[in-house]
């Protein structure tokens, strides 16, 4: 198989599923090949964002990976929209902390338009875009209509945040019974209507298989999104997949390699299981095909320090440009 006929040409799911297959010397090509797509459609850039968990807890929702799902019994901290102040403070931060993007994201099915919750997110959002920092607004705030997400974009919002999680048919065995991932789709839907990017991708290490995965990579292309999050599950005790046996570094790496052969132009986000999954191999995701990824922390675990991200990303743009 000559894999370097991916570095222009398209992918079919077939071929990307004899992908999954290689080894050894040659998954090492697939990743060098991953890495030269990088270069050639995206450049040396790596896309930084910050997130706030801004509302924690208490969800409604059966998400089977998700420690803040009431359903299950797990050791978070629980608690209702963050105030004003501090949403404002952690928007200052984030600047300092070198990123593009400043995710609000909260727990529970969705916000709705008209709640006190949206109102106060929607002044959030105004006093930040009118501020000046200029780090731009994103939403992960549940499954949104067109209207709800008009009347945030009017305000200064620029990216809507949903993930999949899987792929189309395996959403309810691996994911969640409560909602539908077609309630998803409709969301990023009614934000590409709206004009505004999209943030949607997924988690690999719940048991899925790699036809999911591939699925998953071409739905999200047919579905046109500008950046997918990759996590790889760290299995949170009291879930469902609190006991699932943690995903090896050559499957992570193949997997984010085969998401580049196949979403070209994208940014492709190293997210969750970043430090605590690929751990020695985290420098080797951004060989692969990966550009892009969050720094001071995660929803409800806490990431590297910052200054230590700032270092290897900084490095890793010193290795991509020699
Ligand atoms: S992923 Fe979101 S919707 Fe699902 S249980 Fe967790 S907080 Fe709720």
């Amino acid at each position: 198989m000559d894999l370097r006929k991916y570095i222009d040409g398209e992918i079919s799911r077939s071929e990307a599923l004899e992908l999954t297959k290689l080894k050894g010397a040659r998954l090492m090509e697939l990743l060098a090949v991953a890495n030269e797509v990088r270069e050639k459609y995206c450049g040396n850039e790596i896309a930084l964002c910050t997130i706030t968990n801004a509302k924690s807890g208490r969800c409604e929702e059966d998400c089977k990976f998700c420690a803040q799902s009431a359903h299950y019994n797990t050791d978070i901290e629980s608690y209702g929209l963050k105030d004003d102040d501090t949403l404002k403070r952690e928007y200052k931060m984030s600047k300092e902390f070198g990123a593009g993007k400043f995710g609000v994201v909260t727990s529970g099915r969705s916000i709705k338009k008209g709640s006190q919750e949206f109102e106060r997110i929607k002044n959030f959002i105004r006093e930040a875009s009118e501020s000046g920092e200029g780090v731009d607004l994103c939403a992960s705030i549940g499954l949104l209509s067109y209207d709800e997400i008009m009347e945030l974009k009017e305000v200064g919002l620029t990216r809507i945040h949903n993930n999949l999680q899987t792929s189309i048919v395996s959403y309810e065995k691996i994911v969640a019974t409560t909602h539908r991932v077609e309630d998803r789709i409709e969301t990023i839907k009614n934000a590409i209507k709206a004009g505004v990017n999209v943030c949607s991708g997924g988690i690999i290490g719940m048991g899925e298989s790699w036809e999911d995965r591939i699925d998953m990579a071409f739905t999200l292309k047919e579905l046109g999104v500008d950046s997918i999050p990759l996590n790889i599950l760290n299995p949170i005790p009291g879930t469902p997949h609190g006991d699932r046996e943690k995903l090896s570094a050559d499957e992570i790496l193949k997997t984010i390699a085969i998401y580049r052969i196949i979403n070209k132009d994208k940014i492709i986000k190293i997210a969750a299981g970043r430090e605590t999954i690929l751990k020695d191999f985290m420098g080797m995701a951004f060989m692969s095909g990966g550009n892009g990824m969050l720094v001071g922390g995660y929803l409800t675990v806490r990431g590297r320090s910052v200054e230590e991200d700032l270092k290897f990303v900084d490095n890793i743009k010193k290795m991509w440009e020699k």
